[in-house]
């Protein structure tokens, strides 16, 4: 039987994460104590790290001075939370995330913008995606406004780490693991919150450089009522070796196609756009719909809030024009048919780390589907919406989702 994805239940993905915490098997309300940032500890580094020149950073290969960590037991809830210096973490070889990937984690940025604060870009979006990662692998939920207070301490603590030069921040990684010692399979009764740091640089420091994608067919990176929805451990190391056929194969990434239908789902680690272009003229903002297979981007969010805006009329881009936005289900084939009849715009990917990155080409069925990029390696809608969304986290452009960290 043909498996349809348009019969599938919506998940929901940005609703209201609730703070009833897990317990095993009980599901009910307690008082523990949640994560309070009036008990913080900071205890600072007597032994301050040499900060490396920004042009040497390679994505996430340093880390700042500090850490953060909060430890979680089912008997006492949330322990105080504490900065300290970064180091190893000293935990039992049974430790459940070692042997179930009983782990999760997030991914956010802070920026030094042109005013000289420092800010972050939405990151109460990363705070409920963590509690709905954690909510579906039974780990401790727990107040997210609570962490986002002491995660700006450890960034003010470490801010003289955001490098100054244009393009670059300080990514953010924030982790919670399962640390029950113990065999058995089971909702782990400890866990441990812990937040690094890592200076990047921008992801293209040489201009925007389009990648060619696999299309994968004999591998899944998600599938119908699994978990591809959530930032989990899980999810990510089974993908690594996909990645690498598609390296020996001539491309860049995989792009994950699902059933016999060869759906869109995502490219690599993002979230994927297609644009087309319709017989009257105007576009199409096409991109694949929060069926539990797509990873609720923070990045996909912002670019279909503005797009919307844009149709809308509410908000003027340049070069969008007409444009209508839609979150649907579109095929390999559909994406082919487009490219062969001169109806495709562009396709790119979106998430937090590159922000947008262009596709100029798919291995798809045999042969080399080509999607068009202009001289400078982006499309027109791509473009646009890649400088509005780089201008509200430089804070060029004032906007609401720019929280301020350090004035
Ligand atoms: C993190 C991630 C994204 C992008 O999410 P952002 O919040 O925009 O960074 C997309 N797909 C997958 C599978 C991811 O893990």
């Amino acid at each position: 039987m043909a498996f349809s994805l348009r019969s599938l239940p919506r998940a929901g993905p940005f609703a209201r994460v609730s703070r009833v915490r897990w317990m095993s098997g009980t599901g009910t309300q307690t008082s523990l104590p949640d994560i309070d940032p009036a008990k913080l500890q900071i205890h600072k580094t007597t032994s301050p790290k040499p900060i490396p020149p920004s042009e040497t950073l390679k994505f996430g290969h340093v880390f700042t001075d500090h850490m953060l960590a909060i430890s979680w037991t089912q008997q006492e809830g949330w322990a105080a939370p504490e900065i300290r210096p970064y180091g190893p973490l000293t935990l039992d070889p049974s430790s459940t995330v070692f042997h179930y990937a009983q782990c999760l984690f997030e991914g956010l940025k802070a920026y030094r913008d042109v005013h000289g604060r420092v800010t972050l870009f939405r990151p109460d979006m990363n705070m409920a995606r963590m509690n709905r990662s954690a909510h579906r692998i039974a780990l401790p939920n727990f107040d997210g406004a609570a962490l986002l207070d002491v995660l700006k301490q450890l960034i003010r603590l470490d801010k003289h780490w955001i490098p100054q030069e244009k393009g670059h921040s300080l990514y953010i990684r924030p982790v919670l693991i399962g640390t029950q010692q113990t065999i058995g399979i089971s909702p782990p009764e400890s866990a441990l919150l812990y937040v690094i740091c890592s200076p990047v640089g921008p992801y293209y420091p040489n201009g925007f450089k389009p990648v060619a994608l696999h299309g994968t067919t004999e591998h899944v990176r998600a599938s119908p009522g699994g978990t591809g929805a959530y930032k989990i451990g899980a999810n990510y190391a089974p993908g690594v070796y996909p990645q690498k056929e598609a390296a020996q194969l001539g491309y860049v990434q995989n792009l994950w196609l699902y059933g016999s239908e060869h759906y869109l789902t995502e490219v690599g680690t993002m979230n994927l756009f297609v644009v087309f272009k319709h017989e009257d003229g105007s576009f199409e903002l096409v991109t694949p719909p929060l069926d539990g297979m797509i990873l609720p981007g923070v990045t996909r969010d912002s670019v279909l809030s503005l797009a919307r805006s844009h149709a809308s009329g509410a908000l003027r881009l340049p070069h969008l024009g007409r444009l209508t936005v839609t979150e649907r289900a579109v095929t390999m084939p559909e994406v082919r048919e487009a490219a062969q009849a001169g109806r495709l715009v562009e396709m790119f990917g979106t998430g937090t780390a590159a922000i947008i990155s262009t596709i100029d080409r798919i291995g798809y069925d045999g042969q080399d589907v080509v999607i068009p990029v202009e001289a400078d390696g982006m499309g027109p809608v791509s473009r646009s919406l890649w400088t509005e969304i780089v201008g509200r986290q430089t804070g060029a452009i004032p906007s609401e989702w720019s929280v301020v960290v350090d004035e």
